[in-house]
């Protein structure tokens, strides 16, 4: 059966004031629609923690750094509400832009630190956007845990940092990132990519199992890099943004994953921005 669909918070209000009085848990799953198996994912991690879930779907104005981008953000609302029909959660949560930003609406969530590099710097005012609307969306919807996925690996960092920073009682849990049969992580964003951007698309990961695998035998992270590079620009990527080796929690540069690490990169295929990270074991 079709979960209902919550327009309002006032509606969303009404909900969770039943199912807390019930003495229930709620878990939350912030999306931007256009969900796929990896959405789906934390979906059924959510059913299986959690008393009540809901699912949201916005397309938040204020993360993305590029109006383009924004505009051919792909909206789905009906095939996502078909996607999630299987899998029982409680309610979709669909807020107009008002139930979010109303007007004369002028508080920002900035984290720092662990902002300033990667994404953070690439795409300038982005995570103030998500650290702003997921502190709504987790005020919002009351959630006793929240589930985001491992893909984006610098935001699930930041969100946590800022539920503990704020005291919001929302438990961050991550998610390992689901991955296409040909090992590309799955993202909303590939529906905008040909047949051959998908196979080229699928390179990046490989290419950083790789270097994770010379890191294991004890090679230093800087010529990887550089070869990494060299054969994702080869593979027909262009722009690469990022290709990091970085402490798992703190997100420092390491040169050797002399603490649990992990490997980061940003490029882009046919004018797609596309990431991906992957745990590095320690040496
Ligand atoms: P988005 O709709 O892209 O904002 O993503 C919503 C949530 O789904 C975020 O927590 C993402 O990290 C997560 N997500 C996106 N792609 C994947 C994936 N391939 N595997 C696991 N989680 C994902």
């Amino acid at each position: 059966m079709t979960a209902p669909i919550l327009r309002s918070l006032a509606e969303l209000r009404d909900l969770t004031a039943t199912w807390k009085r019930a003495g229930e848990s709620i878990g939350v799953v912030p999306t931007m629609g256009a969900l796929h198996a990896g959405h789906l994912s934390l979906a059924q991690a959510a059913r299986v923690g959690c008393d009540r879930v809901i699912v949201t779907i916005f397309v938040n104005p204020k993360q993305f750094n590029n109006p383009e981008d924004l505009e051919n953000y792909p909206r789905t609302e009906h095939e996502d509400a078909e996607k999630l029909a299987p899998l029982g959660i409680d309610a979709i949560y669909v807020p107009g832009p008002d139930e979010v930003y109303p007007s004369g609406f002028a508080t920002n969530v900035s984290v720092s630190g662990l902002t300033d590099v990667m994404e953070g710097e690439f795409r300038p005012g982005h995570f103030d956007g998500v650290a702003t609307v997921v502190a709504k969306l987790f005020l919002q919807t009351s959630a006793d845990r929240a589930y985001f996925g491992q893909k984006d690996y610098q935001q699930l960092m930041l969100v946590t940092r800022m539920a503990r920073d704020l005291d919001i009682p929302t438990e961050v849990i991550g998610c390992p990132t689901v991955r296409e049969p040909s090992g590309l992580a799955m993202s909303s964003r590939n529906l905008r990519l040909s047949d051959e951007g998908l196979t080229k698309a699928a390179q990046l990961n490989p290419i950083m199992q790789d270097v994770a695998q010379a890191l294991a035998q004890g090679a230093s992270f800087a010529p990887l890099a550089k070869q990494a590079r060299d054969r994702l620009e080869q593979a027909g990527f262009t722009g690469i943004e990022y290709f990091d080796l970085r402490c798992a929690t703190s997100l420092e540069a390491l040169d050797t994953p002399t603490r649990r690490a992990r490997m980061l990169a940003a490029a882009w295929m046919e004018g797609v921005r596309l990431i991906d990270n992957i745990e590095v074991p320690m040496v």
